[in-house]
């Protein structure tokens, strides 16, 4: 789904508050009847005013109709959800404009905005509810267990776990974005200028990188973490030019890693699947990329197992779960999260290149909802820059 911004500004104070209604009405209700809509607005213009703001966030998508229900009713679109989480970042000051999308995955979207001062963020918006109609077949239980608002709740959990982790390990001094904002499904970070791992197809030196990717995972471990999804997408590399007192140049590799909604701590029951997992997709890539084969074995969860907090290190998955995460919202993101994985592996190799199709979250938001072709911008397959194309400022009087 394309981020469309452009009615935005277009937006008077009415139509964010009767929006915010409908959010507000869609914790309760999958589908948010009319009369609700009209008291958790409280327009002062009265209920002509509350329709003419409904007919005006209609008209742009941001909420829809539900027709088949029993009472009249507006439930909110991912576009909706959008808006709001987008108003909020410009309200803080977090988000001026919005750029180009430099990548769009089964789970995301990822777009380039500049805060106040023009300096350049990222904005990633978390969509958990999308699934390929295509696969649409291996996902009739998934569809049919989910209810209306599910795709809200799930997507607002994966952007709030992945911000408490990126904070904390921030905080550690991990190599990973500056997280800057977050509201409901959406974060802001800082943008990294570097490109996925993917893209790099020769390095000077696989062994030292390697190195540096394996310790990384063992730093990790020693704090309580299991990245989770450790592979060439989610492994930037920066490239920094050093310059020698002999006046001989060489390029330092550093990596930095992003995406961590699934990230689970060492303590898992599966702690030990997740954590091989991730340091044979290493090695995998190591392999086929650049034909290196690490002289020594492991490392070894049981190894790992035993660095967890030594010498009084931070536990971080604890500071995460103490971070307001109640057991059943981890394990509904799990859960998730894994039907994802399964959609994302009953694919592969079928559409490979052609990630980005994801239809909306049911055939009903299909039909209701019209799709633009959403054209290959990147899909962070190029250097996540942004030549250009900011929009104005989101707020009107701007
Ligand atoms: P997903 O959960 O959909 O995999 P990611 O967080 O992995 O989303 O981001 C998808 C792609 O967007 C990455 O592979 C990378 O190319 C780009 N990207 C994400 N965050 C940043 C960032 N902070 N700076 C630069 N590029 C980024
Ligand atoms: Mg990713």
């Amino acid at each position: 789904m394309k981020l469309d911004t452009r009615a935005m500004r277009h937006l008077a104070a009415e139509d964010w508050r009767v929006l915010t209604a409908v959010e507000m009405g869609s914790k309760n209700h999958e589908i948010v009847p009319t009369p609700l809509i009209e008291k958790l607005a409280r327009l002062r213009g009265g209920v002509s005013g509350v329709h003419r703001s409904i007919s005006a966030l209609a008209k742009v998508g941001l909420i829809a109709r539900v027709k088949e229900a029993k009472y009249d009713g507006y439930r909110l679109t991912y576009g909706g959800l959008d808006y709001l989480a987008l108003h909020t970042h410009a309200s803080r000051k977090d988000v001026y404009s919005v750029g180009n999308r430099i990548g769009v995955g089964k789970e995301s979207d990822i777009m380039v905005v500049a805060d106040h001062s023009g300096k350049q963020c990222v904005l990633k918006i978390h969509r958990l509810g999308r699934i390929s109609f295509r696969t649409v077949k291996s996902n009739r239980d998934y569809l049919k267990n989910r209810n209306a608002q599910s795709w809200m709740y799930l997507s607002r959990l994966a952007a709030m776990k992945e911000y408490a982790f990126m904070n904390a390990l921030h905080e550690e001094g991990f190599p990973v974005p500056t997280p800057l904002a977050q509201s409901r499904h959406t974060i802001v970070m800082s943008l990294v200028d570097a490109f996925p791992l993917r893209q790099i197809s020769e390095v000077p030196d696989p062994a030292s990188l390697y190195a540096d990717l394996i310790s990384l995972i063992l730093r990790l471990a020693s704090h309580g973490l299991i990245h989770g999804d450790y592979n060439e997408f989610n492994i930037l590399v920066k490239e920094i030019k050093s310059t020698a007192e002999d006046g001989t140049e060489s390029i330092v590799l550093e990596p930095v890693i992003i995406d961590f909604p699934q990230m689970v701590s060492m303590e898992h029951v599966n702690a030990e699947m997740y954590f091989d997992r991730d340091v044979n997709c290493i090695k995998r890539f190591f392999l086929r990329r650049f034909h290196f084969t690490p002289s020594q074995p492991g490392p070894f969860f049981k190894d790992a197992k035993k660095t967890v907090g030594k010498g009084g290190l931070k536990r971080l998955d604890a500071t995460v779960e103490a971070s307001g995460f109640t057991k059943k919202m981890l394990k509904d993101l799990e859960a998730a999260i894994k039907d994802k994985k399964t959609v994302e592996e009953g694919q592969e190799g079928a559409n490979e290149d052609d990630d980005d199709e994801y239809d909306e979250d049911s055939e009903e938001e299909e039909k209701e909802e019209e799709e633009g072709d959403d054209e290959d911008e990147g899909e962070g397959k190029q250097k996540a820059l942004l030549s250009g194309g900011l929009s104005e400022g989101l707020l009107s009087g701007e």
